[in-house]
C-alpha cells in the first residue's frame, strides 16, 4: 500500500512548529508495512490544499492528513477534502451528540464553530478524538482513501493508533506483512570501520537491510526485515545478527533501547564493583548518563565536578604541584583525579575526565578537543589522551561516551 502524508498549517511553513506528526506517521507506517512515498506540507489555504489532495489522491492508496480540522476559520481541511473527493459536507448526528456531550461534561458552552466539527464529507466514517474536540474522519472510494487526523501531536497519535489502525485492519486494508527491526548498539568503533568490516553484508543487503547511524561515539546498526509475524522476522534476522556478532561482537553493548551506561551498570553488578566519577570537562555528563539508568544507586557511589585547580586539590586531593608541572589537562592529573575520586567516594572503580572542550582555552600542544581520561580500579590506575573534533557540546558528549566505553573495556578484562 502506497501512502502520502499531508501536514496542514501555515505555522509549519513558517518554521514556528516542527512537523513531528509527519515523522511519527512515517515511522508508524513503516512498521505497519505501508510505504510512504511523499511528505507534503501546505499552509492554511483552501485552493493549495485541495490541489495537494487531488495530486495525492491520484498517486497513492492512502492519504494521511494532519491538522486543520479544528473549529476556527483557518481550519479548512474538511472542506478541502470534501471538494477533492467530490462530496458534500453533512452533519453527522452522532458526532454532533458526542461534541455536545464533550462540552456538557466540562461545563463549557458550545459555540456554533464547534458544531461545524460535526460536519464530515458524505460517506465518511468519523474517527473519535478521545483527547480533544476535533473528530477526525476516514473516507474511501475506488480511487483512494483519506484519513484526516488532528494537528496536536498527542491527539494525532491516540487517534492514529487507537482508532485508525484498528479501522484499517478490520477492513483488511493493512498489508499482511510489516517491517520488523532490531538495533545492534555498538561503541568504541567508528562508523566507517563498522562499514568496512561489514561491507560485504551491507552491500548484499536486500532483506534484511542494514543501516548504520552514528551518534557521538556510538554506532547503531539497524537490521530491518519484512515479515508476516515475529517468528518469521526472527528467522530472517538471526543469521545476519550472528555474522555481525562474530565480527564486531566485542563492541556491541546492547540491543534496541539499551543504553551504554545501563550495560556498564550490568557489568559492575555482575562483578560486584562500585563506581565513582570526577569530571572536569564533561561537567557531570557521565554522572547524568549513569544515573539516567534506574537502579544505578546499586553501583554508582557518586560523582564530583572539580572544575578549578583548587577544587581538584580540595575535593579529590590532586597535588597542586602535579597541575603546575603537567597542566590540569594531562594524563598525570587525570590519573590523580581517578585515584582521588575513588578514595573520596569510597568506590572500587573510578573514571576521571579533564580536557579542553572549547571554544577557547586551546594551546598548540593541547588544542581544543584534547581530553585526558583516568581509570582506576582492580587493574590499577591508567590513563589515555584523545582528541575529539566538534563543538563544545560534541566534545563533551564524545568524551563522556568514551569514558564509559573505556570503563567497559577495562571491566571486560577482569576475571
Ligand atoms: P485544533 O482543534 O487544536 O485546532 P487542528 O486539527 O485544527 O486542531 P491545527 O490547528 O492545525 O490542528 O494545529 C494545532 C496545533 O497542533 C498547532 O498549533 C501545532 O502546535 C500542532 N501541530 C499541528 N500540525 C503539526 C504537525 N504536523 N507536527 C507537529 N505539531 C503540529
Amino acid at each position: 500500500m502506497k501512502a502520502e502524508i499531508i501536514a496542514v498549517g501555515t505555522e509549519l511553513l513558517l518554521g514556528e512548529v516542527l512537523n513531528t506528526n509527519a515523522q511519527y506517521l512515517s515511522s508508524q507506517c513503516a512498521l505497519l508495512g505501508i510505504d510512504v512515498y511523499h511528505h507534503v506540507t501546505v499552509g492554511d489555504n483552501h485552493r493549495r490544499l485541495e490541489s495537494a489532495l487531488q495530486q495525492a489522491r491520484d498517486r497513492v492508496d492512502l492519504v494521511l492528513v494532519t491538522g486543520g480540522i479544528g473549529p476556527t476559520a483557518d481550519d479548512i481541511t474538511r472542506e478541502a477534502v470534501a471538494s477533492a473527493w467530490g462530496r458534500n459536507l453533512v452533519v453527522d448526528p452522532e458526532l454532533l451528540d458526542s461534541i455536545k456531550t464533550y462540552f456538557c461534561n466540562r461545563g463549557v458552552e458550545m459555540t456554533h464553530n464547534n458544531e461545524s466539527q460535526a460536519m464530515i464529507p458524505e460517506g465518511a466514517f468519523p474517527l473519535e478524538n478521545s483527547r480533544g474536540t476535533a473528530p477526525g474522519f476516514y473516507l474511501a472510494d475506488d480511487v483512494s482513501a483519506v484519513a484526516c487526523l488532528p494537528g496536536p501531536p498527542g491527539e494525532l497519535r491516540t487517534m492514529f493508533f487507537d482508532v485508525l489502525v484498528p479501522l484499517l485492519r478490520s477492513r483488511g486494508h493493512l498489508p499482511v506483512s510489516r517491517l520488523y527491526s532490531r538495533d545492534v548498539l555498538t561503541a568504541g568503533i567508528g562508523e566507517s570501520t563498522v562499514a568496512n568490516i561489514l561491507a560485504d553484508i551491507i552491500e548484499e543487503q536486500r532483506d534484511p537491510t542494514i543501516g548504520t547511524y552514528s551518534n557521538a561515539g556510538t554506532v547503531r546498526l539497524r537490521l530491518t526485515t519484512r515479515a508476516e509475524d515475529p517468528e518469521e522476522a526472527e528467522k530472517k534476522l538471526v543469521p545476519i545478527l550472528e555474522v555481525i556478532l562474530d565480527r564486531i561482537g566485542e563492541f556491541v553493548y546492547g540491543y534496541d533501547d539499551d543504553s551504554l551506561a545501563g550495560s556498564l551498570g550490568r557489568e559492575l553488578i555482575e562483578k560486584g564493583l562500585t563506581l565513582s566519577s570526577a569530571e572536569s570537562c564533561t561537567g557531570g555528563l557521565i554522572a547524568r548518563m549513569l544515573t539516567d539508568t534506574p537502579g544505578s544507586s546499586e553501583y554508582f557511589q557518586g560523582g564530583v565536578v572539580p572544575y578549578s585547580n583548587e577544587a581538584k586539590e580540595s575535593l579529590i586531593s590532586v597535588p597542586k604541584q602535579l597541575m603546575i608541572d603537567h597542566g590540569a589537562v594531562s594524563e598525570e592529573v587525570a590519573r590523580a583525579m581517578a585515584r582521588g575520586a575513588s578514595e573520596a567516594l569510597g568506590s572500587d572503580v573510578a573514571v576521571a575526565v579533564t580536557g579542553v572542550a572549547g571554544p577557547g582555552g586551546g594551546t598548540e600542544d593541547k588544542p581544543v578537543g584534547t581530553v585526558c581520561f583516568g581509570f582506576s580500579g582492580p587493574w590499577g590506575t591508567d590513563s589515555e589522551r584523545h582528541f575529539f573534533s566538534g563543538d563544545r557540546s560534541g566534545v563533551r558528549r564524545r568524551s563522556a561516551v568514551f569514558a564509559l566505553v573505556g570503563l567497559r573495556r577495562r571491566l571486560a578484562g577482569l576475571p
